[in-house]
């Protein structure tokens, strides 16, 4: 490897990766809730990754906890063994999940665990003796993972349509939109929770008897732009479920966790789903961990049917990752952060809606600590720019030279246009949300002089 020091300069010539524009900055440590480049460079991870890293990037009792297990017992094949931090990790998880929620399951990453839930709905209908029910309806837009089941699933515009055909024969639904209201209402005040029977409609449409489940995030994540279900609607979606016999599954890969500022992004509803997923913030970026949680007459379903959900995976329950999970939930509990993200929700929201004094900012929506500042190129009309501009991406990378890490989204996605995603570390002091709203603003600013340029 050649000397690092410059952006990515000799490095990564072996990596296959999609690379997009300029070669990438080199990271080489974190402190605290920063990055530091190989140049020496530090700058605030107003990300947490991509959701991820929750407790930041200096957690002393995990990299201990990991340590210990590695020292102890790294491995067992999870399909025919355990290992005391599986069993501890299921329970802390059922602990804190949404009522109704009492076993868990865990793989390596979000779209496994996408993955997961669609083979365990399917396999849940066989069970009961009804294999017609396969089908899934997602939301569009929607980001449920990067496999073809998966990105059949969800409705991310931008990374479904180099893979088309899709593998499977799947329906959607129009997401809802707090800013420009969805297709089918498409009402410039944001959608309501009639906009929920949109899923009536289509289960009636199609036939309700070949369809397994319905997946949603309880907040949109890296398709959707951080847009909150209006009150009511997942209410109305748990209602429309049982009607027609299909089982909800709440995806609360990015929302789970304390995300939202509660354990789960469901919290803020009535609405128990029948499954859920997690992922990114269970792990705090130390070990790849996500996984399932499914209610007690799911897992029963199996138990009285066939005896064994017919699915695993190599890495499935891995001894280090689990112990990573516990120790992460016993950091969340012990810093009392999820209370602590709730509390400052309105903190972080006061200095990004000061980002609204920009022409280019349309929006500032969110909750907890996962917001979205969505670009237009005309307020008045909400015009999206054009997606060849890449005005998303562009400002991520002009605000990354401003000193702040934030992700991207949109450019063409269905309804919701470009957007920047703010996830901070729940660690981030709260002194540093301005520092991170200035970023941003230098980012547009410069960004905007290039576009008139
Ligand atoms: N579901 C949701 C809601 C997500 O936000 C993501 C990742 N952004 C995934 C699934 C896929 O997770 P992973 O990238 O870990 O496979």
């Amino acid at each position: 490897m050649t000397a690092a020091g410059t952006r990515g300069a000799g490095l990564g010539g072996a990596l296959l990766k999609p690379r997009v524009g300029a070669a990438p900055e080199v990271f080489v440590r974190g402190e605290g809730v920063d990055l530091i480049a190989a140049d020496g460079r530090r700058v605030l991870d107003a990300c947490s990754g991509v959701g991820v890293t929750c407790l930041g990037h200096t957690a002393p009792s995990v990299v201990a906890r990991m340590a210990e297990q590695a020292a102890a017992l790294p491995y067992v094949h999870a399909l025919r063994f355990e290992t005391p931090p599986l069993l501890e990790l299921a329970e802390r998880v059922v602990e804190r999940a949404p009522e109704g929620i009492d076993r868990a399951l865990f793989v390596s990453g979000g779209s496994e665990a996408v993955e997961t839930a669609i083979k365990l709905a399917r396999q849940y209908w066989l069970e009961r003796g009804r294999p017609d029910k396969w089908r899934v309806v997602g939301c569009r837009p929607s980001y449920h993972g990067n496999t073809l089941a998966t990105l059949s699933a969800g409705w991310h515009e931008r990374r479904r349509v180099r893979h088309a055909p899709l593998l499977l024969d799947f329906a959607h639904v129009p997401a809802p939109d707090s800013y420009r209201g969805c297709e089918r209402c498409q009402s410039d005040t944001g959608c309501t929770a009639a906009c929920a029977d949109a899923l009536d409609e289509l289960l009636v449409e199609l036939g309700p008897e070949t369809f397994s489940c319905f997946l949603i995030e309880p907040v949109a994540g890296a398709a959707g732009g951080a847009t909150v279900p209006p009150a009511g609607y997942l209410e109305r979606i748990r209602e429309i479920c049982d009607r027609h016999e299909i089982l909800l599954v709440a995806d609360e890969t990015i929302t789970g966790f304390g995300r939202t500022g509660r354990w789960f992004g469901v919290d803020w509803s009535d609405a128990r789903p029948d499954a859920i997923t997690f992922g990114k913030g269970i792990s705090g970026g130390f070990a790849p961990l996500a996984g399932i949680g499914v209610s007690e007459s799911i897992a029963e379903a199996f138990i009285d049917g066939s005896g064994r959900f017919e699915h695993n995976f190599t890495m499935s329950g891995q001894a280090i990752a689990c112990a990573v999970g516990c120790a992460v939930i016993e950091e969340l509990e012990s810093q009392r952060l999820v209370e602590q993200v709730a509390r400052r929700e309105s903190a972080l929201r006061a200095s990004l809606e000061t980002l609204l004094e920009l022409d280019v900012v349309g929006d500032v929506r969110g909750r907890g600590y996962l917001f979205a500042v969505e670009l237009v190129a005309d307020r008045a009309s909400k015009r999206h720019f054009d997606p060849s501009l890449r005005v998303a991406e562009r400002a991520a990378s002009t605000t990354l030279e401003e000193g702040a890490v934030v992700y991207y989204g949109g450019g063409g996605i269905s309804r919701s246009g470009d957007f920047l995603l703010v996830m901070p570390p729940f660690t981030t002091p709260v002194d540093r949300f301005d520092e991170l709203a200035a970023s941003i603003r230098r980012g547009l600013l410069r960004l905007t002089s290039e576009l008139a340029a």
